[in-house]
């Protein structure tokens, strides 16, 4: 169906090149024009309401409306709309959120470099490497480890610590130099029998065996999300990161955890770090960092880090990187008032008891559907995994798009839902959530995935 000319949707398809997006399919199809949102909903333009259940990209943490929010951004607005950090210029609203972020930190952390995307805070993370073992006279050690299915972002260097097939082959990525190792991910990839601990041993055992075909004296960096979000929300076997931490101590390889999903709150901890024991050296956050009210992300690095980094200047030569943008006072007091409403509203304990209910909820819906595979996730974040045959663990023939389709199936019974790799269904609603409405986004998600069935269950008989 074409859309009515001069719409907004038809204005859309003739103007928007959209991200991750089948344009051919667009030219068609058209966008679903969002254009309020209140609470956990949004709403279209034709009037039809959605349950957010992925809070957009995993990210509107306090759902799509927050009235001081907006008026934080007024009032800094009117004061001071832009002044940029280069060369020592500072203004109070990144002071403050600077010295929040370090008192929330998992660990002790010493300093804050703030840009204005999560691609953006992975990639300045990279430079603050690289740059710091050139300032530590090893100008070999260099090579950055990441995970299959890591989601870090899309810049090209960002992109290269990614891994997952479409951002690297159709755009000429990883760079050298980016490695990539096994995907914690019991249900698919251990071996028959394997417990979590003995997979987490191998999996340690991979990462070993890498450092040292390559050289420790060439690795710098090891990369991870406490919780796999894009990549599938894979939450690694019991024991992963203890025995990978252990492993890059040996070789002194920085660890970098990248919390831009696992956040604030997120995994039911403050820090994805916490819920995994994960005690980094670098960490990068954005997302509900503003409860994305506006862009904002930042790096935090450990004093070690900043020694180098500190000493660089003089003896190698400035530290010249930093974005027009960076620790934008508008975004900032924001992300400071966001930060002040999760403690003021008791964020997280809220997230505490609501999302062992959504575990819960999910597993009595879905674990024994014949087309679900496995649920899993910890705190407000989950997923279902959709699978031609359970017991054989194998996943749809790629091309039948099945996840894609329960999605628009979603759409159609009023929740939106994320299909990620493997037929994946995402679950990160807005951390806000309620019961009530926990158990409303599910009976949607149960119709639309009751509707699917009947379309697979024709198709075989056809
Ligand atoms: N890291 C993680 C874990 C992410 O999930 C994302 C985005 N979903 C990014 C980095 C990149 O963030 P952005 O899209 O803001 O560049």
């Amino acid at each position: 169906m074409t859309p009515p000319r001069n719409s907004s949707a038809a204005r859309d398809i003739a103007h928007v090149l959209h991200p991750y997006t089948d344009h051919k399919v667009h030219q068609q199809a058209g966008p679903v024009v969002i254009s309020r949102g209140k609470g956990i909903r949004v709403w279209d333009d034709q009037g039809k309401e959605y349950i957010e259940a992925v809070a957009g990209l995993w990210c509107a943490a306090l759902g799509f409306d927050n009235e001081r929010l907006v008026k934080a951004a007024e009032a800094q607005m009117r004061k001071l709309p832009f002044y940029h950090a280069f060369t020592a210029k500072s203004h109070e609203p990144m002071i403050d959120l600077a010295e929040m972020l370090i008192e929330r930190a998992p660990v002790p952390m010493s300093k804050v470099f703030f840009g204005n995307s999560g691609s953006e805070a992975n990639d300045s993370a990279i430079k603050m490497i690289w740059y710091y073992n050139n300032a530590l006279g090893r100008p070999r050690k260099k090579k950055i480890i990441s995970r299959l299915k890591a989601y870090h972002g899309i810049t090209v260097a960002s992109g290269s610590l990614t891994g997952l097939p479409a951002n690297h082959k159709l755009f000429d990525l990883p760079l050298p130099g980016f490695l990539h190792v096994s995907t914690p991910h019991h249900y698919h990839g251990a071996q028959p029998g394997e417990t979590e601990e003995q997979f987490a041993t191998r999996l340690a055992e991979e990462l070993d065996a890498v450092i040292q075909r390559e050289g420790p004296e060439t690795v710098a960096a090891f990369w991870a999300e406490p919780v796999m979000g894009a990549g599938g929300v894979i939450v690694p076997p019991a024991t992963y990161f203890e025995k990978i931490q252990a492993v890059l101590r040996k070789h002194d390889v920085l660890l970098v955890a990248d919390e831009v999903i696992c956040g604030f709150g997120r995994t039911g901890s403050y820090w994805g770090c916490q819920t995994m024991g994960i005690e980094p050296d670098i960490l990068t956050c954005a997302k509900a960092l503003s409860a994305s009210f506006l862009p904002i992300s930042a790096v935090m690095i450990n004093d070690k880090v900043f020694q180098g980094i500190a000493e660089g200047s003089h003896t190698i030569g400035t530290w010249g990187h930093g974005f027009t943008y960076s620790g934008h006072p508008v975004p900032a007091a924001v992300a400071v008032e966001t930060l002040r409403i999760y403690d003021e509203i008791g964020l997280l304990d809220h997230v505490r008891r609501v999302g062992p209910y959504m575990q819960k909820a999910l597993r009595a819906r879905f674990a024994d559907h014949p087309l679900v595979g496995e649920v899993r996730g910890v705190g407000l974040i989950a997923a279902i995994e959709l699978v031609e045959d359970k017991a054989a663990r194998r996943n749809f023939d790629p091309a039948r798009k099945v996840g894609l389709r329960l999605a628009k199936l979603g759409e159609e019974h009023g929740v939106i839902l994320r299909a990620l790799i493997n037929d994946t269904i995402a679950f990160s609603p807005p951390l806000i959530i309620t019961e009530a409405e926990i158990d409303a986004m599910l009976d949607r998600t149960a119709a639309a995935l009751e509707a699917l069935a009947v379309q697979l269950r024709r198709e075989s008989l056809a």
